[in-house]
């Protein structure tokens, strides 16, 4: 089969895993007789310095006209990039959130998982841990709520008043949570949705349209979760979490947590999905502008990244899994790059760490 896929390289340590990316993409394209055909688009600093915008009219039409798309990262330095001097709507980031709106990106999959091999990066004690590790994703509302509502700042016999605005929809509602429950069905069949319900409207609307989606999966648990408790719970025992839902705000929160947890960074893989199967796929991380150019950087998060976009775009679950433990045997090799070195490991760069999984995919 034939595949086209936008690759969006972005800025900083972007290119580089993004390479090896596609240099494990090309394995599989060999070993499984696929087809990819990558597009580059710009985005970000690489597109203002291209076109003195972060996001052209033409590269969202390219990305309309593959099957999904992959990035790596965008932005620099927020404190020394000429990018960071430019109005807000002129930045990298604006890049991104006006592509995530136009493709109505508007469901976020973030997994957070333990390996074996990478315990010891964990912050939290084993006895909490226990054998089993975790394994969860968070299910994140993308393109409403608090981030996206009216927002105003005014001044009134002298004294300054910010106003944000967290709306919902129950179309809105009911889209996202359906997703969250499709996924649950692919994996251990429990939901926790997350909201703040005893204190915010939006939250009880939210709670009203999980039930009336909760009621068309029996085969699925669930339960509601007020989100204190929920970033409470995911560090006391991170192991009971098999899909949690929620919405934008408290998504972008507790998402940074669970990764966290799981204490390397450079792991971490996202898919940010409309409603059919497009998607846009990336690494949870930065453009890790300090390590940039160095061979440093961990590519594994992209490489599962890609991982996901076969998986959920693509629909080529062997193909998937092929990566994904390709993956897990090279790091019970004792391969790792700086970021997850441990005493007894073998330290290897960006390149041949992309070397490395590649020459493990077979069928
Ligand atoms: P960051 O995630 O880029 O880096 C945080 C720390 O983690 C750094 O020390 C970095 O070296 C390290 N790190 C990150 N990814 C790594 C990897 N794959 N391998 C090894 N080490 C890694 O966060 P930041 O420094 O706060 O942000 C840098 C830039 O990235 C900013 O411009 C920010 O806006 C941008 N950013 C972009 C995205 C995105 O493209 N979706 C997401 C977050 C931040």
């Amino acid at each position: 089969m034939s595949y086209r896929i936008a690759l969006i390289k972005g800025d900083g340590i972007g290119p580089e895993i993004v390479d090896e990316a596609v240099k494990v993409l090309n394995r599989i394209a060999e070993v499984y007789g696929h087809q990819f055909e990558y597009e580059r688009v710009l985005m970000g600093g690489e597109s203002i310095d291209a076109c003195g915008i972060p996001l052209t009219d033409e590269a969202i039409a390219a990305c309309k006209a593959s099957d999904c798309v992959l990035m790596g990262s965008i932005g620099g330095n927020t404190s020394t990039s000429p990018w960071y001097k430019l109005e807000p709507s002129l930045r990298p980031e604006a890049g991104l959130l006006k592509l995530r709106k136009s493709l109505g990106l508007f469901a976020n999959i973030r997994p957070a998982y333990l390996y074996d091999e990478l315990k010891s990066a964990c912050p939290i004690k084993d006895e909490i841990i226990g054998s089993q590790g975790f394994d969860m994703v968070i299910m994140r509302e993308l393109t409403g709520g608090l981030y996206f509502g009216a927002r105003q700042t005014t001044v009134e016999n002298g004294l300054v008043t910010a106003t944000d605005t967290l709306t919902y929809n129950e179309a809105e509602i009911r889209r996202i949570a359906i997703k969250a429950f499709d996924i649950a069905m692919k994996r251990r069949k429990n939901v926790v949705s997350v909201d703040k319900a005893n204190v915010l409207d939006s939250s009880r609307l939210w709670r009203k349209i999980v039930e009336e989606v909760a009621a068309d999966y029996p085969e699925v648990t669930w339960s509601h979760m007020l989100v204190d408790n929920c970033a409470m719970q995911l560090v006391k025992n991170p192991g009971q979490f098999d899909v949690i839902l929620t919405e934008n705000m408290f998504g972008d929160i507790l998402s940074d947590e669970a990764s966290e947890i799981t204490g390397s960074i450079g792991m971490l893989s996202s898919a940010s999905l409309n409603e059919t199967s497009f998607g846009l796929y990336e690494p949870s991380h930065g453009s890790a502008p300090d390590i940039a150019g160095t061979d440093q950087a961990n590519p594994i998060a992209t490489i599962l990244s890609a991982a996901m976009m076969l998986r959920y775009s693509l629909n080529l679950d062997a193909e998937a899994d092929a990566i994904e433990a390709a993956v897990k045997a090279v790091l019970s090799k004792g391969l790792r790059t700086v970021d997850i070195m441990s005493e007894g490991c073998t330290q290897l760069g960006c390149k041949a760490m992309g070397d490395a999984i590649a020459a493990e995919i077979s069928k």
